[in-house]
Protein backbone atom coordinates (compact mmCIF):
# COMPACT_ATOMS: atom_id res chain seq x y z
CA UNK A 1 0.00 0.00 0.00
CA UNK A 2 0.99 3.54 -0.59
CA UNK A 3 1.12 5.80 2.05
CA UNK A 4 -0.94 8.29 1.43
CA UNK A 5 -0.76 11.95 2.14
CA UNK A 6 -3.59 12.34 3.81
CA UNK A 7 -3.39 15.27 6.51
CA UNK A 8 -5.90 14.49 9.27
CA UNK A 9 -7.25 18.00 9.06
CA UNK A 10 -9.37 17.30 5.80
CA UNK A 11 -12.99 17.86 7.02
CA UNK A 12 -15.05 14.78 6.89
CA UNK A 13 -17.46 15.79 4.22
CA UNK A 14 -13.82 16.03 2.17
CA UNK A 15 -12.37 12.99 2.97
CA UNK A 16 -12.18 10.24 0.21
CA UNK A 17 -10.36 7.05 1.47
CA UNK A 18 -9.11 3.97 -0.31
CA UNK A 19 -12.04 2.07 1.10
CA UNK A 20 -14.66 4.90 -0.80
CA UNK A 21 -12.72 4.07 -3.26
CA UNK A 22 -13.15 0.47 -3.13
CA UNK A 23 -16.76 0.35 -2.60
CA UNK A 24 -17.63 3.11 -5.11
CA UNK A 25 -15.50 1.39 -7.83
CA UNK A 26 -14.99 -2.21 -6.86
CA UNK A 27 -14.85 -3.08 -10.49
CA UNK A 28 -14.65 -2.30 -14.42
CA UNK A 29 -18.44 -2.34 -14.58
CA UNK A 30 -18.85 -0.15 -12.07
CA UNK A 31 -16.04 2.65 -13.70
CA UNK A 32 -18.28 2.08 -16.82
CA UNK A 33 -21.38 2.81 -15.05
CA UNK A 34 -19.57 6.14 -13.81
CA UNK A 35 -18.09 6.92 -16.74
CA UNK A 36 -21.59 6.39 -19.01
CA UNK A 37 -22.82 8.66 -16.51
CA UNK A 38 -20.36 11.59 -16.80
CA UNK A 39 -21.04 11.53 -20.21
CA UNK A 40 -24.69 10.54 -20.28
CA UNK A 41 -26.00 11.87 -17.62
CA UNK A 42 -29.33 10.09 -17.33
CA UNK A 43 -28.08 7.44 -19.03
CA UNK A 44 -27.78 7.08 -22.98
CA UNK A 45 -31.21 8.01 -24.37
CA UNK A 46 -30.81 9.08 -28.23
CA UNK A 47 -30.07 6.47 -30.84
CA UNK A 48 -28.14 8.52 -33.46
CA UNK A 49 -29.09 5.90 -36.10
CA UNK A 50 -32.91 6.19 -35.13
CA UNK A 51 -32.80 9.78 -34.56
CA UNK A 52 -35.07 9.32 -31.63
CA UNK A 53 -34.53 8.43 -27.79
CA UNK A 54 -34.46 4.70 -27.57
CA UNK A 55 -33.80 2.31 -24.78
CA UNK A 56 -30.03 1.42 -24.94
CA UNK A 57 -29.43 -2.03 -22.64
CA UNK A 58 -25.13 -3.16 -21.66
CA UNK A 59 -23.96 -5.70 -23.64
CA UNK A 60 -22.74 -8.88 -21.05
CA UNK A 61 -19.33 -8.76 -21.86
CA UNK A 62 -17.91 -5.84 -23.59
CA UNK A 63 -18.03 -2.10 -22.51
CA UNK A 64 -20.52 -1.21 -24.91
CA UNK A 65 -24.26 -0.31 -24.27
CA UNK A 66 -27.09 -0.85 -27.52
CA UNK A 67 -29.63 0.67 -28.74
CA UNK A 68 -32.26 -2.01 -28.07
CA UNK A 69 -34.22 -1.28 -31.37
CA UNK A 70 -31.51 -1.35 -33.92
CA UNK A 71 -28.54 -2.53 -32.23
CA UNK A 72 -26.29 0.41 -32.88
CA UNK A 73 -23.68 0.52 -30.39
CA UNK A 74 -22.30 3.27 -27.82
CA UNK A 75 -18.97 3.07 -26.32
CA UNK A 76 -18.55 5.45 -22.94
CA UNK A 77 -14.67 4.78 -23.00
CA UNK A 78 -14.41 5.96 -27.38
CA UNK A 79 -13.16 9.28 -27.62
CA UNK A 80 -11.90 9.53 -24.14
CA UNK A 81 -8.05 8.60 -22.92
CA UNK A 82 -8.84 5.11 -22.20
CA UNK A 83 -9.97 4.52 -25.19
CA UNK A 84 -7.55 2.18 -27.18
CA UNK A 85 -5.87 0.69 -24.22
CA UNK A 86 -5.88 -2.50 -23.16
CA UNK A 87 -5.21 -1.68 -19.60
CA UNK A 88 -8.43 -2.11 -17.10
CA UNK A 89 -10.51 0.71 -16.71
CA UNK A 90 -10.66 0.13 -12.89
CA UNK A 91 -7.23 0.54 -12.99
CA UNK A 92 -7.66 3.43 -14.77
CA UNK A 93 -9.16 5.20 -12.23
CA UNK A 94 -6.91 4.01 -9.44
CA UNK A 95 -4.12 5.36 -11.07
CA UNK A 96 -6.56 8.61 -10.87
CA UNK A 97 -7.21 8.37 -7.78
CA UNK A 98 -3.93 8.22 -6.52
CA UNK A 99 -2.35 10.93 -8.34
CA UNK A 100 -5.42 13.19 -6.88
CA UNK A 101 -4.73 12.19 -3.04
CA UNK A 102 -1.17 13.21 -3.06
CA UNK A 103 0.29 16.26 -2.83
CA UNK A 104 3.48 15.77 -3.95
CA UNK A 105 2.30 13.21 -7.00
CA UNK A 106 3.18 9.68 -7.49
CA UNK A 107 5.51 8.18 -9.60
CA UNK A 108 5.14 5.25 -12.57
CA UNK A 109 7.51 3.12 -10.18
CA UNK A 110 4.86 3.25 -7.26
CA UNK A 111 2.14 2.32 -9.19
CA UNK A 112 4.14 -0.78 -11.18
CA UNK A 113 4.66 -2.04 -7.88
CA UNK A 114 1.83 -2.01 -6.47
CA UNK A 115 -0.81 -3.06 -9.05
CA UNK A 116 1.69 -4.93 -11.46
CA UNK A 117 0.93 -3.02 -14.70
CA UNK A 118 4.43 -2.73 -16.49
CA UNK A 119 6.34 0.67 -15.66
CA UNK A 120 5.77 1.89 -19.25
CA UNK A 121 1.77 1.52 -19.34
CA UNK A 122 2.64 3.00 -15.85
CA UNK A 123 4.50 5.62 -17.23
CA UNK A 124 1.56 5.94 -20.10
CA UNK A 125 -1.40 6.25 -18.16
CA UNK A 126 0.40 9.34 -16.05
CA UNK A 127 1.34 11.09 -18.78
CA UNK A 128 -2.26 10.23 -20.31
CA UNK A 129 -3.95 12.04 -16.79
CA UNK A 130 -1.68 14.74 -17.23
CA UNK A 131 -3.06 15.71 -20.71
CA UNK A 132 -6.32 16.06 -18.85
CA UNK A 133 -5.28 18.50 -16.30
CA UNK A 134 -3.67 21.67 -18.05
CA UNK A 135 -6.15 24.47 -17.32
CA UNK A 136 -5.11 27.14 -20.50
CA UNK A 137 -7.79 28.68 -20.58
CA UNK A 138 -8.47 30.05 -16.97
CA UNK A 139 -7.83 33.42 -16.13
CA UNK A 140 -7.01 34.53 -12.56
CA UNK A 141 -9.42 36.92 -11.02
CA UNK A 142 -7.50 37.60 -7.86
CA UNK A 143 -6.52 41.46 -6.83
CA UNK A 144 -3.53 40.72 -5.74
CA UNK A 145 -0.97 38.47 -8.26
CA UNK A 146 2.18 37.53 -7.50
CA UNK A 147 4.42 36.58 -10.48
CA UNK A 148 8.04 34.95 -10.35
CA UNK A 149 10.47 32.70 -12.93
CA UNK A 150 12.12 29.72 -11.90
CA UNK A 151 14.48 27.43 -13.90
CA UNK A 152 14.79 23.60 -13.96
CA UNK A 153 17.25 21.21 -14.85
CA UNK A 154 20.63 21.80 -16.62
CA UNK A 155 23.97 20.61 -14.97
CA UNK A 156 21.80 19.59 -11.69
CA UNK A 157 19.44 17.27 -13.10
CA UNK A 158 16.40 17.58 -11.47
CA UNK A 159 16.56 20.48 -10.17
CA UNK A 160 15.18 23.99 -9.51
CA UNK A 161 16.75 27.35 -9.44
CA UNK A 162 18.69 30.01 -10.92
CA UNK A 163 21.50 28.93 -13.49
CA UNK A 164 25.00 28.74 -12.69
CA UNK A 165 28.25 29.19 -14.64
CA UNK A 166 28.06 26.71 -17.52
CA UNK A 167 24.42 25.78 -16.68
CA UNK A 168 23.12 26.29 -20.42
CA UNK A 169 20.11 23.73 -20.57
CA UNK A 170 18.10 25.13 -18.01
CA UNK A 171 14.36 25.47 -18.68
CA UNK A 172 12.76 28.87 -17.49
CA UNK A 173 9.26 28.83 -15.96
CA UNK A 174 6.92 31.65 -15.30
CA UNK A 175 4.47 31.46 -12.64
CA UNK A 176 1.61 33.45 -11.40
CA UNK A 177 -0.52 32.74 -8.41
CA UNK A 178 -3.42 34.93 -7.03
CA UNK A 179 -3.49 35.49 -2.93
CA UNK A 180 -6.19 33.58 -1.61
CA UNK A 181 -9.00 35.84 0.07
CA UNK A 182 -11.76 34.90 2.41
CA UNK A 183 -13.90 33.56 0.00
CA UNK A 184 -11.42 31.66 -2.08
CA UNK A 185 -7.76 29.95 -2.42
CA UNK A 186 -5.88 31.71 -4.88
CA UNK A 187 -4.91 29.97 -8.14
CA UNK A 188 -1.73 29.43 -9.85
CA UNK A 189 -0.94 29.33 -13.21
CA UNK A 190 2.92 27.93 -14.30
CA UNK A 191 4.19 28.31 -18.04
CA UNK A 192 7.22 26.52 -19.49
CA UNK A 193 8.80 29.43 -21.86
CA UNK A 194 11.51 29.39 -24.39
CA UNK A 195 13.68 31.92 -23.00
CA UNK A 196 12.91 34.73 -19.76
CA UNK A 197 12.10 38.29 -21.35
CA UNK A 198 10.41 41.27 -20.96
CA UNK A 199 8.14 40.60 -23.87
CA UNK A 200 7.55 37.36 -22.24
CA UNK A 201 6.34 38.69 -19.22
CA UNK A 202 4.06 41.00 -20.63
CA UNK A 203 2.61 38.38 -23.02
CA UNK A 204 1.64 36.55 -19.71
CA UNK A 205 0.22 39.67 -17.47
CA UNK A 206 -1.43 40.76 -21.07
CA UNK A 207 -3.38 37.09 -20.93
CA UNK A 208 -3.77 36.26 -17.64
CA UNK A 209 -4.21 38.45 -15.47
CA UNK A 210 -6.52 41.67 -15.09
CA UNK A 211 -5.70 44.78 -15.70
CA UNK A 212 -7.24 45.82 -12.27
CA UNK A 213 -4.93 43.95 -10.29
CA UNK A 214 -2.08 44.77 -8.08
CA UNK A 215 1.41 42.92 -9.26
CA UNK A 216 4.09 41.54 -6.99
CA UNK A 217 7.52 40.64 -8.20
CA UNK A 218 10.84 40.98 -7.01
CA UNK A 219 13.51 43.55 -8.73
CA UNK A 220 14.75 41.74 -11.75
CA UNK A 221 14.70 43.75 -15.02
CA UNK A 222 12.32 41.52 -17.06
CA UNK A 223 9.23 43.14 -14.77
CA UNK A 224 10.13 46.45 -15.44
CA UNK A 225 7.00 47.51 -17.73
CA UNK A 226 4.66 45.06 -16.01
CA UNK A 227 3.37 48.15 -13.99
CA UNK A 228 2.27 49.84 -17.47
CA UNK A 229 -0.38 46.36 -17.98
CA UNK A 230 -1.99 47.37 -14.38
CA UNK A 231 -3.90 48.96 -11.44
CA UNK A 232 -0.55 48.42 -9.66
CA UNK A 233 2.85 46.94 -9.27
CA UNK A 234 5.16 46.64 -6.12
CA UNK A 235 8.79 45.26 -6.10
CA UNK A 236 10.06 43.72 -3.77
CA UNK A 237 14.18 44.08 -3.45
CA UNK A 238 15.65 40.66 -2.96
CA UNK A 239 18.85 41.39 -4.12
CA UNK A 240 19.09 43.40 -1.01
CA UNK A 241 18.44 40.31 1.14
CA UNK A 242 14.85 41.65 1.52
CA UNK A 243 11.92 39.59 1.22
CA UNK A 244 8.49 40.90 2.96
CA UNK A 245 7.64 44.72 3.38
CA UNK A 246 4.36 44.89 4.50
CA UNK A 247 2.20 43.37 1.73
CA UNK A 248 5.05 43.36 -0.75
CA UNK A 249 6.43 39.89 -1.08
CA UNK A 250 6.48 36.95 -3.32
CA UNK A 251 6.19 34.23 -0.38
CA UNK A 252 2.75 32.58 -2.40
CA UNK A 253 4.62 32.00 -5.54
CA UNK A 254 7.63 31.07 -3.89
CA UNK A 255 5.50 28.52 -1.51
CA UNK A 256 4.20 27.05 -4.90
CA UNK A 257 7.66 26.60 -6.13
CA UNK A 258 8.91 24.55 -3.17
CA UNK A 259 6.20 22.23 -3.31
CA UNK A 260 6.78 21.32 -7.04
CA UNK A 261 10.91 20.98 -6.38
CA UNK A 262 9.83 18.65 -3.45
CA UNK A 263 7.66 16.54 -5.79
CA UNK A 264 9.59 16.49 -8.78
CA UNK A 265 12.98 16.39 -7.07
CA UNK A 266 11.78 13.71 -4.72
CA UNK A 267 9.03 11.59 -6.47
CA UNK A 268 9.66 12.25 -9.95
CA UNK A 269 13.60 12.73 -9.17
CA UNK A 270 14.13 13.90 -13.03
CA UNK A 271 11.39 15.49 -15.63
CA UNK A 272 12.58 15.74 -19.51
CA UNK A 273 12.16 19.27 -20.55
CA UNK A 274 9.40 18.19 -23.15
CA UNK A 275 6.98 17.50 -20.08
CA UNK A 276 7.67 19.60 -17.66
CA UNK A 277 5.09 21.71 -18.58
CA UNK A 278 2.57 18.61 -18.05
CA UNK A 279 4.05 17.93 -14.44
CA UNK A 280 3.35 21.85 -13.69
CA UNK A 281 -0.11 21.28 -14.59
CA UNK A 282 -0.94 18.24 -12.99
CA UNK A 283 0.67 20.38 -9.70
CA UNK A 284 -1.43 23.56 -10.64
CA UNK A 285 -4.35 21.59 -10.77
CA UNK A 286 -4.59 20.30 -7.21
CA UNK A 287 -2.66 23.39 -5.78
CA UNK A 288 -5.79 25.12 -7.07
CA UNK A 289 -8.38 22.92 -5.40
CA UNK A 290 -6.59 22.14 -2.59
CA UNK A 291 -9.67 23.57 -0.30
CA UNK A 292 -11.36 20.28 -1.55
CA UNK A 293 -9.43 17.87 0.01
CA UNK A 294 -9.60 14.55 -1.34
CA UNK A 295 -12.61 15.19 -3.81
CA UNK A 296 -9.74 16.42 -6.05
CA UNK A 297 -10.49 12.98 -7.62
CA UNK A 298 -13.78 13.97 -8.32
CA UNK A 299 -12.52 17.02 -10.78
CA UNK A 300 -10.19 14.13 -12.56
CA UNK A 301 -13.08 12.07 -13.02
CA UNK A 302 -14.98 14.75 -14.44
CA UNK A 303 -12.11 16.02 -16.84
CA UNK A 304 -12.29 12.83 -18.49
CA UNK A 305 -15.54 13.38 -19.81
CA UNK A 306 -15.42 17.15 -20.05
CA UNK A 307 -12.26 16.63 -22.38
CA UNK A 308 -13.58 13.75 -24.31
CA UNK A 309 -14.55 13.78 -27.87
CA UNK A 310 -18.41 13.00 -28.58
CA UNK A 311 -18.98 9.46 -28.66
CA UNK A 312 -19.95 8.16 -32.32
CA UNK A 313 -22.50 5.45 -32.28
CA UNK A 314 -20.72 2.02 -33.71
CA UNK A 315 -22.94 -0.08 -36.14
CA UNK A 316 -24.39 -3.35 -35.39
CA UNK A 317 -21.49 -5.72 -36.24
CA UNK A 318 -17.97 -3.08 -36.26
CA UNK A 319 -15.75 -4.27 -33.33
CA UNK A 320 -15.99 -1.29 -30.48
CA UNK A 321 -12.57 0.45 -29.82
CA UNK A 322 -12.12 -1.18 -26.64
CA UNK A 323 -12.25 -5.51 -26.40
CA UNK A 324 -11.42 -5.69 -22.99
CA UNK A 325 -12.86 -9.00 -20.94
CA UNK A 326 -15.15 -7.45 -17.75
ZN1 LIG B 1 -31.37 2.68 -32.73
Amino acid sequence: MVIMNRRQTIPKHLRYTIQDFKSQFPDDEACLEHLKEQRFPGGITYCEKCQQDRKHYKITGRPVYSCDHCGTQISPMAGTIFEHSSTSLVLWYYAMYLMASTRCGISAKQIQRETGVTYKTAWRMFRQIRSLLSETDMQLEGSAVEMDETYYGGTRKGQFGRPMRGDKKKSPVIGIVERSTDKRVGRVKAFTTPDVTAERVLGIVHEHILPKSTVFTDEYRIYDRVGGRVKEHKRINHTAKVYVVGDVHTNTIEGFWSLVKRGIGGVYHQVSQKYLQSYLDEYSFRYNRRDQGNLIFNAFLKRVAELAALPVAVDRGMTPAIQEPF
